[in-house]
């Protein structure tokens, strides 16, 4: 029996028309019409959300959007807030991916803002938190995932700490077909849950959904999937299959 409802979350990226993503999801319906014990969230490009926020009105997948601004309106072309974001029908939104941080320059304290805008907007945000290869190599992850968290998640009450999403996602496994081993996986984890009990206590750390990813799979996903601390996959390329998709959140057992 598991602590916490886990979540297996696709992030489509910069993916799909409006077409394709209706015919994706309604593939992952009629492979899958009972999911079971488990949250089901894609995360659709900003254009594709309301369509497909409204083919899924009364399903089972939940919708995230993959980004937000900082403020809620404004001057800033080409942007989109967490104002909007809901009102297009998203109940999540991912803050924080590698590629933000990595081509878009997203600091931990801009990251801050978001998470900060999201709850503001009664949006969960998925937060992301991961290494590159070189600080896998030097040893240095620990200190910056603590970093990310720290600053990410700063004034952040408990409260709100507890419906928080966190997905480590460690940089070299993204796209790359290299996945973390089990290993490495469940020690970042326990790291990331024993640094939110030290910070808002047993309780919350209990509650918060750790998710791990990283060219998840059907064929290692199960093994991810069971290891203690991970409650989940956010799945970049395997979530634009159907048949793939539904195989990874058939392996939540
Ligand atoms: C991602 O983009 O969040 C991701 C994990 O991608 P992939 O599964 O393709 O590595």
């Amino acid at each position: 029996m598991r602590k916490r409802t886990p979540i297996i979350a696709g992030n489509w990226k910069m993916h799909l028309t409006s077409a394709e993503a209706i015919q994706l999801v309604d593939g992952i319906h009629y492979g899958l019409p009972f999911p079971g014990e488990v949250e089901v969230i894609v995360a659709t490009p900003f254009l594709s959300l309301p369509e497909v926020a409204r083919h899924l009105r009364d399903s089972y997948i939940g919708i995230a959007a993959q980004n937000l601004h900082f403020d809620d309106q404004g001057a800033f072309t080409g942007e989109c807030s967490g104002k909007q974001i809901k009102d297009a029908g998203a109940d999540y939104v991912i803050v924080g991916h590698s590629e933000r941080r990595q081509y878009f320059a997203e600091t931990d304290e801009i990251i801050n803002k978001k998470i900060k805008a999201a709850y503001r907007n009664n949006l969960i945000p998925i937060l992301c938190v991961g290494e590159t290869l070189e600080e896998r190599e030097t040893g240095e992850f620990s200190a910056i995932i603590g970093r990310q968290l720290a600053v990410g998640l700063l004034d952040l009450t408990g409260p709100d700490a507890a419906k928080l999403i966190i997905a480590y996602e460690p940089v070299w496994a993204i796209g790359t077909g290299r996945t973390a081993l089990a290993e490495q996986v469940e020690d970042v984890h326990r790291l990331i849950r024993v640094s939110l009990a030290f910070k808002y206590g047993g309780m919350v750390a209990d509650a918060v959904r750790i998710l791990y990813g990283g060219s998840v799979k059907p064929a290692n996903s199960r093994e991810l999937l069971t290891l203690p601390n991970v409650d989940g996959a956010l799945v970049g390329g395997a979530s634009l299959n159907a048949p793939d998709f539904i195989e990874i959140i058939k392996s939540i057992d």
